[in-house]
């Protein structure tokens, strides 16, 4: 959610048709945040999953952007229900992290007194405690958690193709002084001053552990946000999957715009095969390490979208995300359209539009407990799923232990995929091939780990040759021709 920032009076036009952008799924943004234009939306070719961020703008959302049926209110033109199955724009509902403190989660004396809990200790200096009064005003009277989840839980019934969001975690967020605005919020201009508070996390988690634990139960995916909150959020997709079992693989997670770094990222990906990656620029693109998270992110798990506020700039935003995810992960990006295209032939846009279709859909392959190897091998397998297997060949065989390969793929900084026959398990053959640039797949063995980098991508010709045995390998450095 970003609603201070505005690229431009005026959108910039993307250069592909309108039957390109009919695939585009903007799966993360707020269009209620502005006033709504069926002028506006009667233009707009990108689907939205238009996101929620308290109680005051659920109404909204469901009245003009949401969905009872695949044809919505708003969106009713025929060409959106008749360009897809699927909706052409979905609702998520849920509490957003930066209103955490407007929820009590036990009953409480006053207004006061929950807010005191939540943001005054005996130990408060005097200029908090002043701080405090200055705030308190402003802030509205507390819903209880059970209230909040009671409503939650008959929108989301009420909506049966409704997701939850925007919930998450949010350790940066400062409360700011003053009433907080009415939708639609991007009218309030006001400038508002940032008090000291921000939102204890054990709050936070229990709000969103609430909203999940329903999201769970009634079924539904979410889209979470996570800001500074990295180690926190970890812990609570792990702790979420221990607490429902194969239930939480029934739904899946977007971590959307998220600050997570590209190892928390691949380590989540391993644990967790409902969990997908949805970056935008206006966020994501501050940090020059998105580029890496693109990167590492599986090709069956990324996600583009805008985040915006206004839904003007969704197809723009949401274009501008994915010409970065195809020039990061060497993808051709569709500027026409043509059905029946072969999965090896697909660009960005087909292959993000199937990664919404498999989010959508739901209903995970558990990861079960096995040895590395197999858990490696099944990751790496399910990246190339429904697509067409890289082209291998064979180049090489430099002893009997090891065949080796000419592959596709390098990409900027380099994978392999290195096969033999043999059974030989090489789990401690991370430490000496270091000098090997990329990730280096074990076919029918370990997978290699060097570096937490790009996946497999079968682009360029990329040759490696393995000349040792096992047994020399863990003595001496792996010789390596790369090519
Ligand atoms: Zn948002
Ligand atoms: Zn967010």
């Amino acid at each position: 959610m970003c609603l201070s920032d505005t690229p431009s009076d005026q959108p910039p036009p993307v250069p592909v048709p309108p039957e390109v952008l009919a695939h585009v799924v903007d799966v993360h943004c707020h269009p209620t945040d502005s006033p709504i234009s069926p002028a506006l939306m009667d233009t707009l070719h990108v689907r939205l999953c238009a996101m929620a961020t308290r109680g005051s703008d659920q109404a909204l959302l469901f009245l003009h952007v949401g969905c009872r049926t695949s044809a919505c209110l708003l969106l009713s033109a025929s060409r959106w229900t008749s360009t897809s199955s699927t909706h052409a724009a979905l609702c998520a509902i849920g509490y957003h992290p930066w209103f955490a403190h407007w929820i009590a989660v036990k009953p409480f004396a006053s207004k006061e007194e929950h807010y005191r809990s939540l943001f005054l200790d005996p130990s408060s200096k005097p200029e908090r405690i002043e701080a405090f009064e200055r705030l308190l005003p402003g802030l509205p009277e507390p819903t209880l958690l059970s209230d909040v989840l009671t409503g939650l839980r008959e929108n989301l019934s009420a909506f049966p193709n409704a997701m939850l969001g925007e919930v998450g975690l949010d350790r940066a967020c400062r409360i700011p002084y003053g009433p907080p605005s009415a939708p639609p919020y991007a009218l309030d201009e006001t400038r508002r001053e940032l008090s000291p508070f921000t939102i204890p996390l054990p709050h936070q988690l229990a709000i969103l552990e609430a909203q999940l634990d329903l999201a769970v139960g009634l079924r539904r995916n979410v889209s979470v946000h996570s800001v500074k909150c990295q180690q926190a959020t970890v812990e609570l997709l792990d702790r979420s999957r221990s607490r429902h079992g194969d239930a939480w693989n029934t739904i899946s997670i977007d971590m959307h715009s998220c600050g997570l770094s590209a190892q928390t990222w691949k380590d989540l990906e391993k644990k967790h095969s409902n969990i997908f990656l949805s970056l935008s620029v206006v966020i994501n693109s501050r940090s020059p390490a998105h580029r890496d998270l693109i990167a590492t992110c599986s090709s069956n798990r990324i996600l583009v979208e805008s985040d915006y506020h206004d839904p003007a700039y969704s197809t723009s935003e949401t274009w501008k995300m994915l010409q970065m995810v195809a020039e990061v992960k060497g993808w051709t990006l569709e500027d026409t359209w043509e059905d029946d295209v072969l999965p090896e032939q697909w660009g960005a846009v087909r292959r993000v539009e199937e990664n919404w279709r498999l989010f959508e859909k739901g209903d995970h392959r558990p990861i079960r407990k096995k040895d590395k190897r197999k858990l490696l091998l099944e990751d790496w397998e399910s990246d190339e799923e429904d697509k067409k297997p890289p082209e291998v060949e064979e180049c090489g065989q430099t002893s009997p232990q090891f065949v080796s390969f000419m592959l596709g793929d390098v990409g900027d900084i380099g994978s392999a995929l290195l096969a033999w026959e043999g059974g030989e398990d090489f789990s401690d053959i991370n430490a000496v091939v270091q000098d090997i640039q990329g990730v280096v797949h074990g076919y029918r063995g370990v997978f290699l780990d060097v570096f937490p980098t790009v996946r497999p991508r079968f682009t360029t010709p990329f040759c490696v040759s393995w000349t040792m045995r096992p047994k020399d390998i863990r003595a001496d450095r792996p010789r390596v021709r790369c090519k």
